[in-house]
């Protein structure tokens, strides 16, 4: 068991984490990155990547990441193959985590960088089928689709958006819910029903996704009716599950404030959360935008803040000392 200190604890390895280190390190900070369960976060488990900035050509999601992960190193993370377990923040700064490992890390500065959860069905053949005509992100996937049959899963404010986002590509998108009511909000339910290329299944639920992975892959959807239990097919090349997304938060339960869905709570257009020295970026703390290259973003504003911070409290030190 060793302790590792740096000026900047990132916990998470997605865009935003990737993208905090980046920065981090170019200022200095020497940044150390605790990777998690899940190496470069939710981009590892997407293939066709289109909409990164910079990239002419279709890149695949792992590779991105591995890009990503290499150049934070290059310029001086340290990463480090561990998942953090449990957070000391109200003491801090320094704040302080303990790794599965058992190592301790203290980090003068705290960035958040743990990501959310697409939340799946867990039908048969949904895992199978992920990338193969299932997928939990329209904006990421949706032009693979154009000219198909597609299906939205779900009745919220990400299942309508997505369905309205599929109509750009698709003139047959079928929204499939498990009740006869819609949870999005109105404005976007009136947009939804304006759509003549949006029709909608009530009360059905999705018992499994059939194809073969290996042969053209997603065929159709095996349904059943939830009021008459009735069982019906529904022939689609690609199925949306949009049931909600499980930010990872489960280690600040209580340390920082979080919304009712569990994200994290900031400072309207920063990274900050309440406590000097933490911030939070990427899905963590955001459930609208989503996207990597937001989280990107984010996670460069994390490290700029981190290290404005750093400098002040420095600066205060100096201060203190100088009227001694
Ligand atoms: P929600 O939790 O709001 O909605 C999830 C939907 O999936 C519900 O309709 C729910 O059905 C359905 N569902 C859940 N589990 C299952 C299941 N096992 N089988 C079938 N259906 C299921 O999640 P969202 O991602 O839509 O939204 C999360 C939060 O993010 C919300 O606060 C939302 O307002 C916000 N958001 C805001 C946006 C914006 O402002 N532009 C865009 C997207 C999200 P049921 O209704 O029956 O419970």
């Amino acid at each position: 068991m060793a302790t590792h200190h740096t000026k900047m604890l990132i916990i998470g390895s997605g865009p935003a984490g990737f993208s905090a280190a980046i920065y981090g390190a170019r200022a200095l900070m020497e940044p150390i990155v605790v990777q998690g369960l899940q190496p470069g976060g939710q981009l590892t488990i997407t293939t066709d990547v289109e909409n990164y900035p910079g990239f002419k050509d279709v890149i695949q999601g792992p590779w991105l990441m591995e890009q990503m992960q290499a150049q934070a190193e290059h310029v001086g993370t340290r990463m480090m193959w561990d998942t953090i377990v449990s957070v000391e923040i109200d003491k801090g700064p320094p704040f302080r985590a303990i790794g599965d490992s058992g190592d301790e890390y203290i980090g003068d500065t705290l960035v958040i960088a743990t990501g959310a959860q697409a939340k799946w069905l867990g039908a048969p053949g949904e895992q199978q089928l992920g990338g193969k005509g299932v997928s939990a992100c329209a904006t990421c996937d949706g032009f693979f689709y154009r000219g198909k049959k597609v299906a939205v899963i779900g009745g919220g404010n990400t299942a309508v958006e997505e369905a309205l986002y599929l109509t750009n590509h698709s003139d047959d998108v079928t929204l499939i819910h498990r009740r006869d009511e819609l949870r999005a909000e109105k404005i976007l339910q009136e947009r939804l029903f304006k759509s003549n290329k949006i029709s909608t299944l009530w009360n059905k639920t999705v018992v499994s996704f059939e194809g073969d992975p290996a042969d053209g892959g997603l065929t159709h959807l095996v349904l059943t009716d939830t009021v008459t239990g009735e069982t019906s097919t529904l022939e689609v090349d690609g199925a949306f599950v949009a049931i909600g997304h499980a930010p990872a938060t489960e280690l600040f339960k209580g340390k920082l404030e979080m919304d009712d869905s569990g994200y994290l709570i900031v400072e309207p257009g920063t990274p900050k959360t309440a406590i000097p020295g933490v911030f939070a970026c990427g899905d963590v703390m955001d459930h609208t935008y989503r996207q990597a290259v937001t989280a990107a973003g984010t996670g460069c504003m994390a490290a700029l803040d981190a290290e404005r911070f750093l400098a002040t409290l420095e600066f205060a030190k100096q201060e203190a000392e100088a009227a001694e």
